[in-house]
């Protein structure tokens, strides 16, 4: 199995949209059914990499989406990033897209913040990551970036958010977020292409 990292993450600023950046590792997998849980322990391991940590709580949110978390995630949380995966699925509709469109298929893994504000004072929990594509550019922190999510692997759905203790409609637009490069992924290959790398331009929503 090969796995090729490389970078996307998004970045909000401001509260608003937010300029983004994704770390997204395409992982090159075989899709049979007796890999399933080897594919999972890669994602996993691929989500501690980028953020150091380690995800020991296992649950789901009450709408079924897989969520692993470094500690027990509160009602708020699982709530919001419901609502966000509600807000992907009917934009992506509404694009007549009809893939990955169930709660099932999204695993999100809640890391530790790295930072719980931005450089403005706001309330911006973000998880620092290699800045790859992004060296050089206004994200770069000297070597990293503070991401609000990344994309952790395309096949299956699994992106990485950071623990909130407020704000949550922020969790439900991070997850909207991540989720549209998933959702371009598999239904819009070539849409996908041209919108994973935000160094080169483009923002979120990218669907409307
Ligand atoms: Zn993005």
């Amino acid at each position: 199995m090969t796995v090729a990292g490389y970078l996307i993450g998004d970045v909000i600023m401001k509260n608003k949209l937010l300029k983004f950046a994704s770390v997204l590792s395409l992982l090159l997998l075989t899709g049979m059914v007796q890999f399933a849980s080897a594919q999972n322990r890669t994602v996993e391991a691929e989500a501690e990499r980028i953020s150091g940590d380690r995800f020991d709580i296992v649950t789901q949110t009450p709408m079924g989406a897989s969520v692993y978390a470094i500690r027990q995630p509160n009602k708020e949380m699982l709530n919001a990033i419901d609502q966000g995966l509600t807000d992907l699925f009917a934009v992506a509709r509404k694009n007549h897209y009809r893939k990955r469109l169930n709660y099932q298929d999204y695993t999100i893994y809640i890391g530790k913040p790295d930072r719980l504000r931005d450089s403005t004072g706001q309330y911006s929990p973000d998880i620092a990551v290699g800045a790859a594509q992004y060296a050089g550019s206004v994200y770069d922190q000297g070597g990293f970036i503070y991401a609000a999510g990344i994309v952790v692997a395309l096949n299956p759905c699994a992106f990485l958010i950071a623990e909130h203790s407020k704000n949550y409609e922020r969790v439900s637009n991070v997850v909207r977020y991540e989720g549209e490069h998933l959702v371009l992924y598999h239904n819009d290959r070539k849409r996908f292409a041209a919108t994973m790398d935000h160094s080169k331009g483009g923002s979120h929503p990218i669907l409307q």
